[in-house]
């Protein structure tokens, strides 16, 4: 069993994770500083099919997400105004009442989507500490320099740097009063900042080695991946626009500071257009997903779509597309709701499907293809209706489109309450007491099937 993997500063390669069985997964969390749109949304669905196909095929998950809540700077360099602060005056509410609303909303929005959440998460103001350590580690190896206006990555140190980059793009936005100013001193033009100082204006600031301040937007994720994961990880995922200067300036950092490989796989999903063109204000066209749920779509077609396009690709997201991906999705929980009397006890997942899934999953995570052989069970006259039923619902255990409920649709309040009750016991490995309520459910005249990951509930016809 071999899994290749895209990396996209080189090639797809084989995947061997560092540590046995067990994959270190990093994913560039959000800067919350406004309601996530169905465009960040990508992002975390790609992390989350990455996690739970390789969990289906044995792999455990050792999983980290920043949440940036200072450092952030409105031109994504080394200029501008910090994006909470300048949110935090724009809405006229403190800084802490920003932080919280936005990560919650993140976080309803995220499971709402059946994104697993990530098990260890840390916002950058939790992990100065570990920043900081960084920077003097980088300092002391030479890696960086202390300027009047803070401290600096000089790229000069680290040979790579410009090859990694393959577009260069400069960030031509303009930059208003008060902000922080670039800094002129610094040594080479694309030397980027760890730390700031001379910023007296930002309310978010602590002691440090080199003057009161608050750290870079890049170095955050460097810190955490080292706090919460180690030197070196498995799988790096974000969104290609952190690419080019986000990602490398973290691979310049940590690769400096520790000398090892530090990712052996980056994976980058592709953009998501909205009809044809870029999401921005003027345009009036960052949709948030309740605003395509106003317009009666189930959200959950918004997760078919995109697991309908490999990540690497861009997605061109209209709402037509979204009604077909609908479509398609409601043809699959029909065939649920029709056939789910039929389904026998003693079902198993179909061997030769769970093959041919996995090896969609072994190829780039090829969700489309993950899709196709759902259809090709669905759509195969020889195979028997109970063995299609389960086989599709052990693949929700990577799909995450929720065809569990069209198998509970008619099932009582009370029987889900146990169901859920006992899903706990069962996580907490509690299996006494698990059993004695799947028995309950059976005397009312349900019974209970049970898949690695998840439970549901059918009546017993
Ligand atoms: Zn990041």
């Amino acid at each position: 069993m071999t899994v290749r993997l895209n990396d996209s500063f080189s090639n797809i390669k084989d995947f061997n994770p560092i540590e046995n069985n067990k994959v270190k997964i990093y994913t560039c969390g959000p800067t919350v500083q406004s309601y996530i749109h169905i465009g960040n949304l990508r992002a975390y669905i790609l992390s989350d099919i990455l996690k739970k196909s390789l969990q289906y095929i044995g792999f455990e998950i050792d999983d980290a997400m920043n949440i940036t809540d200072v450092g952030h700077l409105t031109t994504d360099g080394d200029e501008g105004e910090d994006k909470l602060e300048k949110k935090s005056k724009e809405e006229n509410i403190s800084i802490n009442n920003i932080i919280d609303r936005y990560t919650n909303y993140f976080y309803q929005t995220i499971a709402r989507m059946n994104v697993t959440k990530t098990s260890k998460m840390y916002k950058a103001s939790e992990t100065i500490d570990t920043q900081i350590e960084m920077i003097k580690i980088l300092e002391k190896k030479g890696f960086a320099y202390k300027t009047t206006t803070g401290v600096y990555f000089d790229i000069s140190k680290f040979k790579d740097y410009s090859d990694l980059i393959n577009q260069k793009s400069k960030d031509q936005k303009k930059v208003s009063r008060n902000t922080v100013v670039e800094d002129k001193t610094k040594k080479n033009a694309q030397d980027f900042r760890l730390w700031q100082t001379a910023y007296p204006e930002h309310i978010m600031q602590w002691d440090s080695p080199w003057g009161r301040g608050f750290p870079g937007w890049h170095i955050e994720c460097s810190a955490i991946i080292y706090k919460a994961l180690g030197e070196n990880i498995d799988i790096h995922t974000g969104g290609i626009d952190l690419r080019n200067t986000h990602h490398v300036n973290e691979i310049a950092q940590s690769k400096s500071a520790f000398g090892g490989e530090f990712v052996n796989h980056w994976i980058h999903n592709g953009i998501v257009l909205i009809d044809g063109v870029k999401m921005s204000k003027s345009l009036n066209n960052i949709y948030k997903i309740e605003d395509i749920e106003s317009k009666g779509y189930n959200i959950l077609s918004l997760r078919y779509l995109y697991l309908n396009a490999h990540y690497s690709i861009p997605i061109n997201f209209t709402f037509e597309s979204l009604k077909s991906a609908e479509n398609a999705l409601n043809r699959i929980y029909n065939f649920i709701k029709i056939n789910k009397n039929l389904y026998q006890k003693d079902s198993v997942p179909n061997e030769k499907y769970k093959l041919k899934f996995i090896e969609q999953i072994e190829n780039n995570i090829n969700t489309p293809g993950m899709l196709d052989v759902l259809w090709g069970v669905i759509r195969d006259t020889k195979l028997d209706i109970s063995e299609k039923l389960i086989t599709i619902l052990d693949f929700d255990r990577v799909l995450s489109l929720d065809f569990e409920k069209y198998f509970n649709i008619d099932i009582p309040e009370d029987i889900i309450g146990l169901l859920n009750k006992r899903n706990i016991l069962r996580s907490d490995k509690q299996w006494k007491e698990s059993d004695e309520i799947r028995d309950v459910i059976n005397e009312k005249g349900f019974r209970i099937i049970d898949l690695k990951d998840k439970s549901f509930v059918i009546k017993n016809g």
